[in-house]
């Protein structure tokens, strides 16, 4: 999926001069208007030169020094002064070549452009020659070529960006933020391109370093670390013509702004403000509300069916088939997110400090082999081998007698195995409810095998239900759980159309002109969950039935808040009405606060757990915490 690229040693074309024909179709755009816009530049012509690392060294944001260092092709010393000729391009000849366009840059200005405002010095030497050479730019003069004594590839250093472009300078924020647009491009050039080691270096610090293993998941660890990959979801799969693949962020990783959802077409970075609706519509229920999914999704299509220079700076992007892009990346993202059960992802909590370092390429050697729930293991386990090795013999041993002996251990089953014989050992008190996982019609290979005791300790602050499952402590939120399984029962109810319970006397609500326009709109949604109003009179509805499990004393405040939803929302999909008066429905439908019985505690748990539910509310909020048994261990200090 991932292009390797075009113009490799043997294959660099000579450079040419655009006909004026091709100057003329070629919109000349400003390309360097800040660091990171030349960082880009630079990079993609190291990219298009076919290297495999990339340095790129940057101090006082860019603009004082930058530095893109590659192992590509190299120029030839014959090119070296067309290359920073405007125009001056070896990656097309013809018009009609700009219709298929595969490398990055092709305007053959981007070199020109930034020697035209500042001092450039580039080192570069082909696959071959025993000698480079160094040619030195200054505000696009070409003050010198010479000989040089320098490695296969090309460096660029770029000093004193704008020296004399004063506006342009004034106009550059604080260092710090330019760091952090250059951060923005490089981070989208590490996942663009898994098969490149990149080095970003501020400052003298490294900020990113990509493997460089062809591997999407050792790109997205070198951008956010162990924790965030763990918790992201795997997507990958092909509809209407496309290949997706990539992870999804919900839940806990959610954020605040679109500024971490990342999309590439045909390995190209690109903003879609499609793309980015259908992932966040198949995220609706899994993100908490004002937050976005991250994601970074690579999109493979033919590219007949994509035009990517729609805009000049080519981040923008057109698609042929606009519908079925969206509708395929919305329902790849929603199967790759939805869960056999809440109990298979809970919501770690962590009560130490220190997080071990972790090797991506182990991470992606289980994620692939190993099924879900041993994943899991594999993660906790390559968190901290010893912490693993050390639970299972605390739970074995009386505590006080044993330190932890630090054998490390690779194979992920062996743990699993040792931690569910420990698991088993453990019998449930006699005053514990012993709820077992429910059979499946459809087992997956674990499931089978595994009939866990969970003991319901009891229940905090009448909020949430303690559980002991496995080696974790388990709290799961009463009330969002209720929720969820009143959200889901409501979802059957509106697929199946059945009715809803008949009112003795029908409750008249009074609703303004707008309310009454919107209600006879939805008349017929709004029936499907078990609801039926009539118009009665100039203002107000007679409402005859309410959905099943909604109470009277709800009816009213419920309808007014969805019709205030539904008339905020004309432009929503059948899918999105639906969904909009089911969450509002059940929001309605939940009691806050309040102590439950320990009957009804072990209905809700059990009926979770049956249900294989959804592990968010249907506004995103986790439904099970874990706290395991090690990070406990650590936090009373029986084990390091
Ligand atoms: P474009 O990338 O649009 O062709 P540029 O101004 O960015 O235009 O670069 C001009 C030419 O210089 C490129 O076509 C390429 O031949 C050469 N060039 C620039 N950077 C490199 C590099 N890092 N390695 C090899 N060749 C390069
Ligand atoms: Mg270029």
């Amino acid at each position: 999926m991932f292009r390797t690229t075009q113009l490799r040693g043997e294959t660099v074309n000579r450079i040419l001069r655009l006909s004026d024909e091709v100057i003329g179709k070629i919109a000349a755009g400003e390309v360097v208007e800040r660091p990171s816009a030349a960082v880009k530049e630079l990079v993609e012509n190291s990219l298009d030169a076919g290297a495999s690392a990339v340095t790129v060294e940057i101090r006082g944001g860019g603009a004082d020094y930058l530095r893109v260092t590659d192992n590509g092709s190299g120029i030839p010393s014959q090119d070296i002064r067309m290359a920073f000729e405007r125009h001056a391009t070896s990656k097309l000849v013809t018009a009609q070549q700009l219709a298929s366009v595969a490398t990055l840059g092709f305007r053959g200005e981007a070199l020109a452009s930034i020697a035209a405002v500042a001092r450039v010095t580039c080192t570069t030497r082909t696959a071959g020659n025993e000698t480079g050479i160094r040619a030195v730019n200054e505000g696009g003069q070409l003050l010198s070529v010479s000989e040089a004594a320098c490695p296969e590839g090309t460096s660029f250093v770029v000093r004193d960006l704008f020296f004399n472009a004063p506006v342009r300078l004034k106009f550059l924020k604080k260092p710090g933020t330019e760091a952090g647009y250059v951060a923005d491009v490089m981070m989208r050039m590490i996942l663009s391109r898994p098969d490149v080691s990149f080095r970003l270096i501020s400052d003298g610090k490294t900020v990113y370093h990509s493997a460089g293993d062809g591997k999407l998941e050792s790109a997205v660890f070198a951008i956010y670390g162990s924790e965030m990959l763990r918790s992201m979801r795997k997507v990958e799969g092909n509809e209407n013509g496309l290949v997706l693949k990539g992870y999804v962020g919900i839940g806990e990783s959610g954020r605040s702004s679109r500024s971490n959802q990342s999309f590439f077409i045909n390995g190209r970075y690109l903003r879609s403000p499609l793309l980015s609706s259908a992932v966040e519509e198949a995220c609706r229920e899994r993100v908490m509300i004002g937050k976005y999914p991250a994601c970074v999704l690579h999109i493979t299509m033919p590219y007949e069916q994509v035009d990517v220079n729609v805009h000049p700076n080519k981040l923008e992007v057109r698609f042929a088939n606009e519908a079925g892009v969206s509708s395929a990346v919305e329902n790849l993202v929603r199967d790759a997110i939805r869960d056999r059960d809440a109990l298979e992802r809970p919501v770690p909590m962590i009560l130490t400090e220190e997080a071990a370092p972790k090797a991506p390429s182990v991470v992606t050697k289980d994620r692939e082999a190993a099924p879900v729930a041993q994943v899991q293991r594999v993660f906790r386990e390559e968190a901290s081998p010893k912490a693993v090795l050390a639970e299972t013999e605390a739970a074995q041993q009386p505590a006080e007698e044993k330190a932890p002996i630090p054998i490390v251990r690779s194979d992920a089953p062996q743990a699993e195995t040792v931690a569910r014989t420990v698991a088993l050992r453990e019998e449930p008190a006699a005053w514990q409810a012993a709820a077992p996982l429910a059979a499946e019609q459809e087992p997956m290979p674990f499931l089978k095998e595994e009939k866990k005791p969970m003991k319901i300790i009891g229940t905090a602050f009448n909020t949430y239900i303690l559980i002991e499952y496995e080696n974790q402590l388990l709290m799961v939120d009463q009330h969002a759980v209720h929720e969820r399984l009143l959200f889901d029962e409501m979802m059957r109810r509106y697929d199946t159309q059945s009715a809803g319970q008949q009112l003795l006397f029908p409750l008249l609500v009074s609703v303004t002109r707008r309310e009454q326009q919107v209600l006879e709109e939805n008349r017929e949604s709004l029936e499907r969950i078990g609801f039926s109003v009539e118009p009665f009179g100039e203002a107000e509805v007679s409402v005859h039935s309410v959905p099943m499990v909604m109470g009277e004393p709800q009816t009213k405040a419920f309808l007014h808040e969805v019709l205030d939803q539904l008339a905020e929302s004309r432009a929503y999909t059948a899918e999105k009405r639906r969904s909009a008066i089911l969450q509002t429905a059940c929001k309605h439908a939940v009691k806050g606060g309040e102590a439950l019985s320990e009957d009804v505690l072990r209905d809700l748990v059990t009926r979770m757990v049956e249900q294989r539910v959804t592990p968010t509310c249907p506004h995103g909020r986790p439904l099970v915490v874990s706290l395991t048994r090690t990070e406990l261990d650590k936090k009373f200090r029986r084990i390091q």
